[in-house]
């Protein structure tokens, strides 16, 4: 009975939202392992909805834009944790340079899934048939 009408609603935690990095590593100090991050919230929110994992602090990190970028530097190309899959399927430096990521992004469910969830969302939740890895 409990468990029927507990599906779709997470445990309860406390939601922050940092707008710098340096303000996400102090709540990381503070918070320690009872705080996860939320990007794009696409794996994570689903998670805690089916209470398949739970958090007491909710650190949401998806508004600090130093964050989100594609640029190349010193013949690297760079991208940041926050850049969405969309980012990374339309941008002109990763299509020109690496493809095979740019497609990878643009295969990603749907668009809307491709707005919101981040390369670094996906990197860190290591679902083994996410679509980044083999690229
Ligand atoms: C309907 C649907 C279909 C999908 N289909 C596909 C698909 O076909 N292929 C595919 O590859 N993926 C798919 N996904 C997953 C999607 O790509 C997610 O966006 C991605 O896996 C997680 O990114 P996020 O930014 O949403 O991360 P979140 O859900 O916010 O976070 C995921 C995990 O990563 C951690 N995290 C997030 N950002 C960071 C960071 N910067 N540093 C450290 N830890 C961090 C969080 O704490 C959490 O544990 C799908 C998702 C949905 C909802």
């Amino acid at each position: 009975m409990g468990m029927a009408y507990a599906l779709g609603i997470p445990r309860g935690f406390k939601y922050v939202r940092a707008s710098t990095i340096d303000e996400t590593l102090k709540l990381l100090n503070e918070y320690g392992g009872d705080a996860k991050l939320l990007a794009g919230g696409m794996s994570l929110m689903p998670m805690l909805k089916l209470r398949m994992t739970e958090v007491k602090y909710l650190i949401d990190i998806l508004g600090i834009n130093d964050l989100r970028y594609v640029k190349v530097e010193s013949n690297y190309l760079r991208i940041g944790a926050l850049a969405t899959h969309n980012d990374i399927a339309m941008n002109r430096l990763i299509n020109d340079n690496a493809k095979v990521l740019s497609e990878s992004a643009w295969h990603i469910a749907d668009i809307q899934v491709r707005n919101l969830g981040t390369i670094g969302g996906s990197l860190a939740h290591a679902d083994p048939a996410a679509n980044y890895y083999p690229a």
